[in-house]
């Protein structure tokens, strides 16, 4: 839950945006000749299929939300250009008036199940930065199941016993004890450097004391990653798929860097037959470390998590992007398509997907 400080800020950032936008500054900033040389790179990971946006509001959003950002991007004239298009107009300084770019990261079946189907209706170009390990062991994504888990199964004690062998009763009403449980499950699968076999019986056992019906979770395909086969349409219906490591990981080493973008590379190219070439870093994180690597992986843009418009001035593997949460309200989000919120002082947004 936001403290009492935040939802205050929230409150002030509120009313100074109405207040700009009701003086017409909306519109100033608009037409100005700043935001025309800017392009705007949306970034949103999870439409939820059932109750997922409860579980995690900065990661999960509704359809219904979902919908309502489209609308607004339509009804604010935006110019929503293809990601690669964007990027060339943007260094040859030739953006058509708000450019917009939409992305989504890691590729969750959801993106097939809802997202597309609205991008489709309002005939949006969207590129898809998919992580694809669990594309191809197509079960539920370790870290991100266990959470949502854990949040579903809030109302009974976890014994962590049958789980981590440690002799814990664990209540998870709250969020700190629950973030607790999550990090002695997490540590005790890494610990034991389990296999993506043996993590999956780990989660199906957390299931079971939690008495969550994990089939039917399994059935919607909850937190699962596209099959190769969705992934493959979505290319054909125009999905500008892209990269975004094999494991959702990008270690401090050259060669297994390298190994995580070829590995990433070669399983996008057999499931769409294009050679991905744009990147987006897991987790939001990056080090000066990585941009010679990617130059050498004939990388030709990297984007962040990093709050902001990019400009011509913005390095291109260093690109920021903006990170709409449903807890944005629309007042708040049509800031950011006119560029005015850039000017206020933001939170910092992040990919908080880990390593698999
Ligand atoms: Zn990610």
């Amino acid at each position: 839950m936001p403290s009492t400080k935040n939802r205050m800020l929230k409150q002030l950032k509120q009313v100074t945006l109405s207040t700009l936008k009701t003086s017409g500054a909306f519109h100033l900033v608009d037409r100005s000749r700043w935001r025309h040389r800017r392009l705007l790179i949306l970034a949103y990971h999870g439409i939820s299929l059932e109750d997922e946006h409860l579980w995690d509001y900065t990661q999960v959003m509704s359809p219904e939300v979902f919908r309502t950002r489209m609308e607004l991007l339509k009804k604010s004239g935006c110019t929503v250009l293809p990601f690669a298009e964007a990027l060339k107009r943007l260094y040859s300084d030739d953006l058509p008036e708000k450019s917009v770019s939409i992305t989504f990261d890691d590729g969750t079946y959801d993106f097939y199940a809802q997202a597309y189907p609205i991008l489709r209706e309002f005939d949006y170009p969207v590129t898809l930065y998919l992580t694809t390990f669990y594309t191809h062991f197509n079960r539920p994504v370790f870290d991100v199941i266990c959470s949502y888990l854990l949040w579903k199964g809030r109302s009974l004690p976890l014994d962590l016993n049958p789980i981590t062998g440690r002799d814990a009763q664990v209540s998870l009403a709250s969020d700190g004890p629950r973030a607790r449980a999550l990090d002695d499950i997490r540590s005790f699968a890494r610990g034991r450097k389990l296999s993506a076999e043996e993590k999956d019986r780990l989660v199906e056992l957390l299931a079971d004391q939690l008495k969550i019906d994990y089939d039917a979770l399994l059935a919607k395909r909850i937190l699962h990653l596209l099959k190769p086969e969705e992934v493959k349409r979505l290319a054909e219906g125009g999905v500008d798929v892209q990269l975004h490591t094999h494991r959702h990981r990008t270690p401090l080493d050259r060669g297994l860097f390298l190994r995580e973008i070829e590995d990433n590379r070669r399983s996008i190219r057999e499931m769409t037959g294009s050679n991905a070439s744009h990147f987006c870093y897991p987790s939001g994180v990056y080090n000066p470390a990585f941009l010679p690597w990617l130059k050498e992986a004939g990388i030709r843009s990297a984007t962040t998590c990093d709050l902001g418009l990019a400009s011509r001035n913005s390095n291109p593997l260093l690109l920021p992007r903006f990170l709409d949460v449903s807890s944005l309200s629309p007042v708040e989000f049509a800031g950011w398509l006119s560029g005015v919120s850039a000017a206020l002082p933001q939170r910092r947004g992040t990919d908080k997907v880990v390593g698999y």
